[in-house]
């Protein structure tokens, strides 16, 4: 094994010259130049020997190396296949890690952790492509991968919103969702100028660990989701107008209304002012409904 090399800007400019590699935009590609973010990425992810990681696109490696040094095992998927080349040369003196050249949105990855890690949650660590950041996310999570933590890079509006609660302006729909399924930390913000090339925005690494079991009940989770959708999608109006209006809901405006009276809430109520807790009880309120 060799010790990482490329969280030292000068070498990663070095292996892009000698590839002669063009940064593709519509990839996301900002690379990661800063030892400092990648050792504090590391640590907020606690890896051993024992795990297994997961990569979202490895770039030219730099934070692979990090992640081959303290894993046990490393998969690495990466779209651009100019990278791959890179990635072999980089990565070439460990023997831990393995690529997968493929869009991870089209890639089954239930079956990749069940062939790769007997089925055993794995760690997922990534400076993601930001133009997908809730797909990928949303995907670990509703697809159920077996997954401990995710510790990703992300545009920092986007961390701001997964810790949101009611009250907060970023509080909405990918709110509750990662909420559902996950604790969230943030780790640390992320200023332009530790990337190449920097990108337009700000970013900040953010730790999701996976509950064991969901903190609310839920009987239907689809119902639930679609709830908090159509809260969301109207967000001026009140919660009651907002789950009239939506094409995915189908009670009368009489049964929403009542449904949320019993929630001890006022009828002028909006969405962005409830709970977790209370959209599970509305959920469960109005499934009751229906038998
Ligand atoms: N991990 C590297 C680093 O920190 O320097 C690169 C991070 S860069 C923000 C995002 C990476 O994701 C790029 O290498 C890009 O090519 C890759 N990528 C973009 N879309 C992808 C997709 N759908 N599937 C897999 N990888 C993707």
């Amino acid at each position: 094994m060799g010790k990482p090399t490329l969280g030292n800007p000068q070498n990663t400019i070095e292996i892009l010259k000698k590839y002669q590699f063009s940064f593709q935009k519509k990839f996301g590609q900002n690379f990661l130049i800063d030892t400092h973010v990648l050792d504090k990425i590391i640590r907020a992810a606690d890896i051993g020997k024992d795990d297994m990681v997961l990569e979202i696109g490895p770039g030219i490696g730099t934070m692979t190396q990090y992640l081959a040094e303290a894993a046990g095992k490393v998969i690495a998927v990466e779209i651009d296949r100019n990278l791959i080349p890179i990635l072999e040369d980089t990565l070439g003196s460990y023997e831990n890690v393995r690529i997968i050249n493929e869009d991870v949105l089209k890639l089954d990855l239930r079956k990749l952790v069940q062939d790769e890690n007997g089925g055993k949650p794995v760690k997922v660590v990534a400076n993601l492509p930001y133009y997908i950041t809730t797909p990928i996310i949303m995907g670990l999570f509703e697809g159920d991968v077996p997954v401990s933590s995710i510790t990703v890079m992300v545009q920092k509006e986007v961390a701001e919103r997964m810790k949101s609660g009611p009250g907060n302006k970023d509080y909405g729909a990918l709110s509750l969702a990662v909420q559902y399924y996950a604790d969230t930390y943030l780790v640390a913000n992320v200023p332009p100028n530790c990337f190449m090339p920097r990108p337009k925005v700000g970013s900040a690494v953010i730790r999701l660990t996976r509950h064991e079991r969901p903190p609310v009940e839920a009987e239907d989770e689809k119902l639930m989701f679609d709830i908090i959708r159509a809260a969301f999608n109207q967000r001026r109006k009140t919660l009651a107008n907002g789950l009239n209006n939506s094409d995915r809901l189908d009670f009368s405006k009489e049964t929403i209304v009542n449904a949320i009276e019993r929630l001890g809430k006022g009828t002028g109520v909006r969405g962005e002012a409830l709970t977790l807790k209370e959209f599970a009880d509305l959920s469960n309120y109005l499934a009751g409904t229906r038998t």
